[in-house]
């Protein structure tokens, strides 16, 4: 039994806003710290002069993003000894070598959430965000494959849901409606 207390875990596909969400959501929740795992993982990979970009770290060999993956794990699972946390991460990661899971058995089994909230937008806002946010390097993508990664989250979902016993929840991040995500978001992580 870990020391830690609550881990959720906010999700959704890159550009649809789990960032931008999460941390306004916070400024109303002070029991929560945020995490962000794709932080943690730079840190490490910068470290060990794997990479200079957030942005890259998914084109590394699976097998080294499964290591560096394990190793932010377990920091953040460190971290949540003293408070309430929430990673923003991603259920799984388009690589140039297929989907790798972003929270695979070891994962789950260092954090052990207790909500996994998936952050969900149409893939027509999706794109346009994407494209309008020069702050990121996201992966040009069609649609049906925006689409595909969005049904494949939700199954992924579903079976960590099954390990862990963690309710998945879904928020609608509307172009221009923010605000409505992040109510959303606070009131399911004040139950
Ligand atoms: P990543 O997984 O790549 O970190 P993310 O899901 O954290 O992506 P953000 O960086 O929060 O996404 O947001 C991507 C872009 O979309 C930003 O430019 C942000 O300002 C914009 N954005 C977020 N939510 C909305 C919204 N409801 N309407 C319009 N633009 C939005
Ligand atoms: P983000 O800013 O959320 O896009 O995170 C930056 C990068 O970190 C992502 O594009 C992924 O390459 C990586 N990342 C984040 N979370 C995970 C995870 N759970 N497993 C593997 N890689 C991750
Ligand atoms: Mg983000």
């Amino acid at each position: 039994m870990h020391e830690y207390r609550d881990i959720v875990v906010i999700t959704g596909i890159p550009g649809v806003g789990k960032t931008s969400v999460v941390e306004q959501a916070v400024k109303k929740l002070k029991n929560y710290k945020i995490v962000n795992f794709g932080d943690v993982m730079f840190d490490i990979a910068k470290g060990e002069g794997l990479v200079k970009h957030r942005d890259d770290m998914r084109k590394l060999s699976p097998e080294t993003q499964k290591k560096i993956q394990r190793h932010a794990a377990k920091k953040i699972a460190g971290m949540a000894a003293d408070s309430n946390i929430i990673v923003d991460t991603h259920i799984s990661i388009k690589t140039p070598k297929g989907y790798l899971p972003g929270l695979p058995l070891w994962v789950l089994e260092e954090l052990e959430p207790t909500k996994i909230i998936i952050i969900d937008a149409s893939p027509e806002e999706i794109y346009a965000r994407r494209k309008r946010d020069d702050t990121r390097k996201r992966d040009e993508e069609k649609l049906e494959s925006i689409r595909f990664h969005q049904i494949y989250n939700v199954h992924l979902a579903g079976a960590y849901s099954m390990i862990t016993g963690a309710t998945v929840s879904i928020v609608y991040n509307r172009e221009g409606r923010m605000i409505e995500a992040v109510k959303e978001l606070i009131e399911i992580l004040s139950n």
